[in-house]
């Protein structure tokens, strides 16, 4: 128990010794839509998560495309979309250009962090237990996503 939290402690001096850029980061992201609700700011701007299940979009089955909650650049294709159980909406593939990322030690966890290439906002992780050819897991808060269904 003591190991472990070392270990968490320990990694998250790495980052910021690191990574400082972790930490002014958010001064480098842009609000662009001035709607945004407090929690949807507190996972685009400083990389929370929202609490799993919670997402209506977790089972958005239309045909559509999902853009920043933010800028409103086109981030997937409900082609990519399916259900990986974890809960939250979750994607193959991003569409050319759509995020940059940059690996994330936060937690004691080495992960790769993704944000949209367009406004820097933070929208989720991704992983490499895809279960289609690509391999990707976007696994990506439904809170920094709007739904637009194609007509
Ligand atoms: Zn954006």
């Amino acid at each position: 128990m003591r190991r472990k939290f070392l270990k968490i402690i320990t990694a998250s001096l790495g980052t910021l010794i690191i990574f400082p850029h972790k930490f002014i980061y958010a001064e480098t992201k842009k609000i662009i839509n001035q709607n945004l609700t407090e929690e949807q700011k507190e996972i685009l701007f400083n990389e929370g998560t929202e609490r799993p299940f919670t997402s209506a979009l977790i089972h958005e089955k239309r045909k559509g495309f999902y853009h920043c909650a933010n800028c409103g650049n086109k981030l997937f294709s409900s082609e990519s979309k399916f259900d990986s159980g974890t809960g939250w909406p979750s994607f193959s593939e991003a569409l050319p250009g759509a995020f940059k990322t940059k690996v994330d030690f936060s937690f004691g966890m080495m992960r790769t962090e993704y944000h949209c290439a367009k406004c820097g906002a933070h929208h989720g992780h991704v992983f490499n237990d895809g279960p289609t050819k690509t391999k990707k897991r976007f696994c990506n808060n439904g809170l920094c996503l709007i739904f637009k269904p194609s007509t």
